[in-house]
């Protein structure tokens, strides 16, 4: 099976509740930030996430009370680096009580001081490492030496405790394939859960040409399609098939919302436009029709599985054969 199997109950469970009560937006996916604070400052993260200032930190009932509000049943711990944030083991506890499933987004670098042993492997959490390429790429984009060797060695010694692991990796406008599949044969061997290669994209706050234009997404996601038929990629076959130019998907930014210590993001992931104090007016507020046409300037180059996965479940209705496709990928590959 792709995902564990509760985990895939669960989303199912999410969606039939809310098709019974009529709702057609709902989220699915709280990207929850509980520090902007990192102990790293890669390429092509916006520099305001490195103020390490007190105030750029949720208290921990704020953190649960976003839980609760957004309902979704998948929370990802991000940032801001989650293994910095002091009360990470009560906030995993906090989510895993409420019955939600976590991914802990991290570089790596601190699992072995703040994370083993320290939090116990649960099947509702999964720990989500960055590698964004072999030793060379990966320390340089990370803009510190020795990154990707720590992060293999967490990997390893996660697996070895029986944590959950699986991994991330943008793509970049210079990312070279062939050395991504050589990082994919190498995460192979180390027993990884799941690897996601996803689109870089090209944040307003962020001066660099890292990031992908549509028609090279389009190009370097066909190979990335051929590496999905070798190796364990989590998204789905429909998505990278979006990514690769073959189809075309609304947005669905409602399905996958922020927290962060500035408040709720809007209108997506990606662009925060504006900061909400509270779910409900976040929820109000931001004109859900138009981010969904993608018809924002800002939309034009985006291909991120954070807007689009949902649209593809959306999808599958219309669609038997996708629909039949999906579950294969998901309970038989
Ligand atoms: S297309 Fe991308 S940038 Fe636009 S609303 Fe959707 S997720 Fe956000």
């Amino acid at each position: 099976m792709r995902f564990p199997l509760h985990i895939t109950t669960d989303m199912i469970k999410h969606q039939i509740r809310h098709g019974l009560k009529g709702n057609t937006r709902y989220p699915f996916v709280l990207m929850l930030e509980p520090l902007y604070t990192c102990n790293l400052a890669c390429l092509g993260c916006s520099v305001e996430r490195h103020t390490g200032r007190i105030e750029d930190r949720l208290t921990l009932d704020e953190c649960l009370q976003a839980a609760d509000d957004s309902g979704a049943p998948v929370v990802s711990l991000c940032g801001g680096e989650p293994t910095i944030y002091p009360e990470l083991k009560g906030l995993v506890e906090g989510i895993i009580a409420r019955k939600r499933h976590i991914y802990l987004c991290t570089n790596g670098l601190l699992l072995d001081r703040t994370v083993y042993g320290v939090v116990a492997p649960h099947n509702r959490m999964t720990i989500n490492i960055h590698l964004d390429g072999l030793k060379q790429t990966h320390d340089q984009v990370c803009d510190r030496e020795g990154v990707f060797e720590k992060a293999i060695e967490m990997i390893r010694e996660g697996k070895r405790l029986g944590y959950r692991i699986t991994t991330n990796t943008t793509i970049f406008k210079e990312t070279d394939l062939d050395e991504v599949e050589v990082l994919c044969r190498l995460l192979r061997e180390h027993r990884v859960d799941g690897m996601l290669l996803s689109p870089g994209y090209q944040y307003a706050s962020v001066e660099s040409d890292f990031f992908l234009a549509r028609e090279e997404i389009h190009q370097k996601f066909q190979r990335v399609l051929d590496l999905s038929k070798q190796y364990r990629l989590t998204s789905t076959p429909m998505f990278l098939e979006f990514a690769a130019g073959m189809r075309e998907y609304p947005c669905s930014p409602w399905s996958t919302v922020t927290y962060t210590p500035q408040g709720w993001r809007g209108p997506c992931y990606l662009i925060g436009e504006k900061y909400y104090r509270t779910f409900e007016e976040f929820w109000q507020s931001v004109d859900w029709d138009y981010w969904e046409s993608r018809q924002d300037p800002r939309c034009y180059n985006c291909k991120m599985h954070s807007g689009f996965e949902a649209s593809v479940v959306r999808g599958l209705r219309n669609s038997p054969k996708d629909m039949l496709r999906m579950a294969i990928w998901n309970f038989l590959e």
